[in-house]
């Protein structure tokens, strides 16, 4: 089969690469789509690295094609699924204390990771999520961002009438909005990016704020009653936004930085600020099986929309080309197509 083959920083080779086959206990996946997350974009450029060879993806749907004899569930060839391609040990302590995304052994020797971009992949049944048939695979290759999206509002404690301030409405702002409307939140979006600004309102924002054109603080002050918002989640790693983050929240307010950062910049906050104000603040990383799987039924049944934040699709020969596209701030979401639905 072919595969587009990281062998070093920014150097891509279609291979053709042996075709995987199956253990009794995993399924093989033939696959359509697979998002261009940061996380190919970082390996890609080489600020992060795990190892080369390598096949990026993790972002991926596809039809079974084949159900090893030891699979207990009633997977069928032919059956859409969307795939939860970071393995879990499930030996840890996270995975054992219900923290799988924080698995100690996720990126291991001898772990199989990531993998997407392939024309097929060979894994554990527990990975497999079945989606319903009339679900396009186009969608069903959002499951793993917006299970990302669950674990950041779920960690934020984000609950009914709440209003949360969501900061960077890329792809993955867009996304938190949509799961914290559908977890009953009143939603401010902030970018510096007037067309996102209008997505987002199209969405289903409460409001948007522009920073470089007023003061966010003031504004999501002015909309709460004066307090500020109950909750902000940061999803882009400009340095301002941190400090209107901490701005722009009430007392006992709670902040999730959701984004990584290409640098290590410090809080701007001091510790007694944050004991007087009592602020919770988190980061998020990644997302539990069971994310996962409530991403997969908020997309089968239609409360997450994610058709407009698919900018572009190309085929395998074009993975490079559509790498540069997904790092370009015109687009949200830039998916590999393999030319089978
Ligand atoms: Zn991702
Ligand atoms: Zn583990």
């Amino acid at each position: 089969m072919k595969a587009p083959v990281l062998t070093a920083p920014q150097t891509l080779e279609l291979q053709d690469i042996e075709k995987p086959s199956i253990r009794d206990d995993e399924v093989l996946v033939k696959l359509s789509y697979c998002g261009i997350c940061t996380l190919e974009q970082r390996l890609y450029t080489g600020a992060m690295k795990i190892f080369y060879p390598l096949v990026l993806g993790h972002e991926a749907s596809g039809r079974v094609e084949e159900v090893g004899s030891r699979v207990l569930s009633s997977l069928q060839p032919g059956t859409k699924v969307a795939l939860d391609l970071v393995t879990r040990c499930n030996e840890c302590y996270f995975c054992r204390t219900g923290n799988s995304n924080l698995c100690e052994n996720r990126f291991k020797k001898g772990q199989k990771v990531l993998g997407g971009f392939a024309e097929y992949i060979a894994v554990k049944a527990t990975q497999v999520f079945p989606v319903p048939e009339s679900l396009d695979l186009k969608i069903a290759a959002f499951a793993e961002p917006v299970a990302c999206c669950i674990r950041s509002l779920q960690r934020l404690r984000l609950t009914l009438a709440e209003d949360l301030l969501i900061i960077g409405a890329g792809p993955m702002g867009l996304m938190h909005l949509q799961v914290a409307l559908a977890m009953g939140a009143r939603v401010l979006v902030a970018d510096v990016n007037e067309k996102r600004l209008q997505d987002a309102l199209a969405l289903g924002a409460f409001g948007t704020v522009n920073p470089a054109k007023e003061k966010l603080a003031e504004v999501v002050k002015e909309r709460t009653e004066g307090r500020g918002a109950d909750a902000c989640v940061v999803t882009t790693a400009a340095h301002s936004a941190l400090k209107d983050a901490f701005d722009s929240v009430r007392k006992g307010g709670r902040i999730n930085i959701y984004t990584s950062y290409g640098d290590a910049p410090e809080l701007p906050m001091d510790a007694n600020t944050l004991h007087r104000n009592e602020y919770l603040v988190t980061g998020t990383e990644g997302r539990t099986a069971e994310d996962f799987h409530k991403a997969v039924r908020l997309l089968s049944f239609g409360i997450v929309k994610v058709d407009s934040l698919v900018s572009k699709t190309v085929s395998m020969e074009k993975a490079e080309e559509g790498i540069q596209a997904a790092m370009s701030e015109e687009t949200f979401r830039v998916l590999l197509a393999h030319g089978q639905e």
